[in-house]
This record gives C-alpha cells, sequence and structure tokens, in this order.
C-alpha cells in the first residue's frame, strides 16, 4: 500500500478559509480537521484510480501572536486551543512559529487605518519544506506527499521531493492558488497529480456545529448560567459565555489603557519580552474577587496583573492570596507599573503552603 503524508500551510489555508466560506454559503464555515486528510486521500485514490492509501500521518504549519494588544487574547488563546485539538484529537503534529504583534491588535481591521505596521511571520514556509524532504530522503517516510498549499514559493521543493523519486499532489483553493500548480500541462514538472481543490470538496470537509447546553463558570456571571454553545471545550477548559468574554475583554482593555498611559507603550525590553516558554514562579499578592483579577509577586518582586481566565488548572474561587503559582510572561513590568501574566498555573506547594497559613 502506498504511503501518503498530508502538509497543510496552515496560515495560507487559514486566511483563504473565506472562499470556501462564501461558495458554502455557511457563514460560520469551518473545515472539519478529523475530516480533512481522510478526504484528500480518498479523493486523490477516486481521482486517480489509485488503490487504498495508508494515511501515515498529517502535518500542520502556522502560527500564533505574541506580543499583541491584551484586548485580543481570547482570539490568541483560541488559536493555540486549535492547535491542541489538532494534536491531542486528531493526532495532527503541528509547527507553530510566533508573530510579534508589536502590542498591535491581531486584526488589520482592528487596527488604526494609517498604521503601516504589518505582521511578519516567520519559517512557516520554511518548516513545511524541511519536513516534506526529510521524510522524502529517511526509509520509510511516504510514497506520496499532499501538499495544501497556495502560494507560488512551494515549486523548488515539489520538484527536488519529486527528485528523490516521491509523487506529489497539490490541494488548493481556486481563488487563492499558484497558477503553475493547476497548469494541466506541468511545464515546471511539479506534480503527479492533477490539481485537487478543496472547492470541490466542501461537503466532505465541512465541520457541522454540534449545539450544547453548557454552564458559564464566570464568577461574574449574571442571570442563568445554562447558554447553548458550539463552541468545542478542551478537556477540563472552563466555559464563560459571550457576555462575560465581552466583560472580560472590556476589563482588560481597561488595564491595558492604565499600562499604556504610564507612556510605555510599544517601549518593550525586547531581549526579555516573550521568552514564550518561560515559566516564572511567583505568589498570589492581591485578588479583586468582584471584578476577577488580582496580582501576582515574581520571586524577583516585580508584580504582574491576571485575570481568571488565565488560569489553567483551577477555578477562581480556589485562589487565594498567598498561593504558588508558575506563571509565563506576556507583559514585563515597567517601572512601576505591573506587568501582564499569561497562563497562570496553581502549582503543588500550593495545598501546603495554604494549609501553613490558615
Ligand atoms: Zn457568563
Amino acid at each position: 500500500m502506498a504511503k501518503l503524508m498530508v502538509f497543510i500551510d496552515g496560515t495560507w489555508l487559514y486566511s483563504n478559509l473565506r472562499h470556501l466560506a462564501k461558495e458554502s454559503n455557511q457563514p460560520g464555515f469551518h473545515i472539519d480537521y478529523g475530516a480533512l486528510p481522510k478526504a484528500i486521500a480518498k479523493e486523490l485514490c477516486e481521482q486517480n484510480g489509485l488503490g487504498e492509501l495508508d494515511l501515515v500521518r498529517t502535518y500542520l504549519f502556522g502560527s500564533y501572536p505574541i506580543n499583541y494588544n491584551l484586548v485580543d487574547e481570547d482570539r490568541a488563546r483560541k488559536r493555540k486551543d486549535f492547535f491542541t485539538m489538532l494534536r491531542e484529537d486528531y493526532h495532527y503534529e503541528v509547527e507553530a512559529f510566533p508573530i510579534d504583534y508589536a502590542e498591535r491588535r491581531i486584526l488589520h481591521d482592528d487596527r488604526e487605518a494609517d498604521d503601516p505596521f504589518s505582521p511578519r511571520e516567520k519559517c512557516v514556509d520554511i518548516a513545511l519544506a524541511a519536513s516534506m524532504l526529510y521524510y522524502a530522503a529517511v526509509a520509510d517516510g511516504y510514497d506520496i506527499a499532499a501538499a495544501v498549499v497556495g502560494d507560488k514559493d512551494y515549486f523548488p521543493l515539489f520538484q527536488k521531493t519529486r527528485q528523490l523519486g516521491k509523487r506529489i499532489a497539490v490541494i488548493s483553493i481556486r481563488q487563492s492558488c499558484a497558477k503553475m500548480y493547476s497548469d494541466r500541462q506541468d511545464v515546471k514538472k511539479l506534480k503527479d497529480y492533477h490539481i485537487i481543490w478543496l472547492n470541490d470538496m466542501i461537503e466532505k470537509i465541512a465541520w457541522s456545529p454540534v449545539e450544547m447546553d453548557v454552564e458559564c463558570r464566570s464568577p461574574l456571571h449574571e442571570g442563568g448560567r445554562l447558554t447553548t454553545t458550539t463552541m468545542r471545550l478542551r478537556n477540563g477548559q472552563p466555559y464563560f459565555c459571550e457576555v462575560c468574554r465581552a466583560k472580560f475583554a472590556e476589563q482588560k482593555e481597561e488595564q491595558m489603557r492604565e499600562y499604556t498611559s504610564a507612556g510605555i507603550n510599544g517601549q518593550m525590553d525586547k531581549e526579555e519580552s516573550h521568552e514564550d516558554n518561560a515559566y516564572f514562579d511567583g505568589q498570589v499578592e492581591a485578588l479583586i474577587p468582584d471584578r476577577g483579577f488580582g496580582f501576582i509577586k515574581r520571586t524577583d518582586g516585580a508584580s504582574f496583573f491576571f485575570h481568571l481566565t488565565h488560569l489553567t488548572n483551577a477555578e477562581w474561587e480556589a485562589v487565594g492570596v498567598g498561593a504558588a503559582v508558575r506563571f509565563t510572561v506576556t507583559k514585563n513590568p515597567i517601572g512601576s507599573k505591573a506587568g501582564a501574566a499569561g497562563e497562570v498555573t496553581m502549582t503543588l506547594e500550593t495545598d501546603s503552603s495554604e494549609v501553613t497559613q490558615q
């Protein structure tokens, strides 16, 4: 059985979803990433009369924002949750790279009209190329590489991969595909099959939302807690309703304004900012229970704002002053102004330290 690996340029796919959404006539169109690789394998077989394929693995290459305006935290978190879902639920291999937003809003439309800033993506295409060539060169990698791409930069990769004796299938979107990929003459000799259009597979790859009744876990929630949502919840992650999430964004914006009014907008020390996976130890030093946020004192004495949505493994009600935490930093403190925490995890010592304090 021929072995198939699927390589997805996630950034390209994500930014061109709107074309598929438009054709599907579903404004909330999303791809079912569990179904996508299998649908591609099936389409490849059917269009080319291939026997059954062994779908070995699916790779997705993408990016996630760092150093963005705190108001967009919900959006940034959704991106991270998306990658987690791909890994945990669908067994994708995900390679994701940070994009620095220099304190700006993530969406172009949310930024000032005259702001020349444009986010720079790094590494995504190179990482895809490195993986495809690597598995072409090792024994038992794949026989066919299915590339879900549109940008023209990939053609040397496809040529070299074919020179290693592997077959290339290109899967793309009509409105966003380099001409050479759909060329039936294949002048550049970069593929072994006619191109497959996701446009023609919309029904097979559309995600069908499932409605669920979930309780909002926000301590600030008003009224009945049960709400209907189609949101996918990560294991153990608390659900916050639309209203509460809007409230959270407002609070963070408020916090953000205070931060920027100190005249430090964009003045972050790049050297020490955003070691993405750096964790720090600290203790909860203050809580404002009715607002849903508080402050953490790091072991070096610096203070960090944190919000109840930052908690990874504890309920807001369970957090007490003095509790030991590990946390990531999304903003460094400047002068006497507190910084901001990212993920906040209550550490094991929490229980014992709380006991000794009580
Ligand atoms: Zn709520």
